[in-house]
């Protein structure tokens, strides 16, 4: 059976149950409903807002590849090597911009992940 996850606080929810016994958040709009499935839904954990900003600190694109979004993750990884090659040549506070508006993208990303889970969207 598939482990499935309280869409707010994360925690691991055991059996069929129509509520989090972590934090009590009602999991009974994420049962199948016949119109949309929800059930993807249920089975994604939560993200971590800071780790995907820390990610993304340590190289630009790895936050946004954490959150789910694998292609802006390579993209943003492909254009810092391009921005870091044109930075040395020129001017390194170019990259250093960049770098820092990717460590915001990624937890921005995450945020918006996590919200989507809660109002039962898949979000990618
Ligand atoms: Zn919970």
């Amino acid at each position: 059976m598939d482990i499935r996850y309280c869409p707010k606080c994360g925690s691991e929810i055991k059996g069929d149950k129509d509520r989090c016994d972590n934090c009590g958040y009602d999991l009974s709009m994420f049962k199948e409903d016949g119109e949309r499935d929800v059930s993807t839904v249920y089975l994604l954990k939560k993200k971590d807002p800071t780790l995907a900003g820390i990610l993304s600190f340590i190289f630009p694109g790895l936050g946004q590849i954490y959150v789910g979004d694998i292609g802006r993750g390579i993209l943003v990884m492909a254009i810092a090597f391009i921005i870091a090659l044109v930075a040395v040549l020129t001017n390194i506070l170019l990259y250093v911009v960049y770098h820092a508006i990717q460590i915001y993208d990624a937890y921005r990303e995450a945020n918006r992940y996590n919200s989507l889970l809660l109002e039962g969207i898949v979000p990618w």
